[in-house]
């Protein structure tokens, strides 16, 4: 059994098309996606389809949740804000209503999935250190817990403290704590440009990050054709 465990997609389409060939390629036999189907990117409505055919579990992001609700989205960074805008717009009812209807986490198997954080998962909070992996640890019940949200790579575990680990291959031991950013297939932001997902290999007890090339010119382009913020197309390149 091999799960190909990816999010924050944000609507590019080439990474996503990239990500599951690569999947698929390396024999996955079960998918789950933590969210961030839609924003920043132009093909909302294609992405949330393939994810959709895929009947995986799939957990909630912040931008699914403000891209079909008609909240103003005072508070938002303007680049965010102007994606979303233009998301809404291009999201079918259907769409919305699926979106609508994710849940914020779930256990699938003997792990779980979130997009943010386990202590406040409607909050919208950033894991970017141990202090912050140790809040959500308290709320984990499983030995692995995938999230996203900060499109970087890492992992923390907890065995007595909590530590952090740079993601490559990471072997999963019974004793111990993991919680796990697959980082990002449609905007990374570690500074590499490549789509970031991670393989689960349940029987080998290894957790795999894969990083992929696509292609980012078409993405690129169609992100300024459909009108959207110069700098979303320019940050793709630079994994920023
Ligand atoms: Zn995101």
């Amino acid at each position: 059994m091999r799960f190909a465990v990816f999010g924050d997609i944000h609507a590019n389409l080439e990474a996503l098309q990239a990500m599951l060939a690569d999947a698929h390629a390396a024999e996955c036999t079960h998918y789950v996606c933590l969210g961030d189907v839609v924003g920043y990117n132009a093909n909302p409505h294609e992405c949330v389809e393939l994810v959709r055919a895929l009947e995986c579990p799939v957990v909630k992001g912040n931008h699914d949740e403000l891209a079909c609700v008609e909240a103003s989205l005072d508070g938002f960074n303007p680049l965010a804000e102007e994606a979303l805008t233009w998301t809404r717009a291009n999201l079918t009812h259907e769409d919305k209503q699926w979106l609508r209807e994710l849940r914020l986490v779930r256990q699938v198997r003997d792990f779980t999935i979130v997009h943010a954080t386990l202590d406040t998962p409607h909050k919208w909070g950033y894991v970017f250190n141990q202090l912050d992996a140790a809040a959500s640890f308290n709320y984990q019940h499983t030995g692995i817990c995938f999230y996203g949200h900060t499109h970087a790579p890492r992992a923390y575990i907890r065995d007595g403290a909590v530590k952090s680990v740079p993601l490559d291959k990471l072997r999963i031991e019974t004793n111990k704590k993991y919680f796990i950013n697959v980082g990002s297939v449609g905007q990374p932001r570690d500074g590499d440009w490549h789509a970031s997902y991670c393989i689960y290999h349940v029987d080998d007890h290894l957790v795999e990050l894969r990083r992929l090339e696509y292609d980012i010119r078409a993405t690129q382009e169609k992100i300024l054709k459909a009108g959207l913020p110069q700098r979303l197309a320019d940050r793709l390149e630079v994994g920023k």
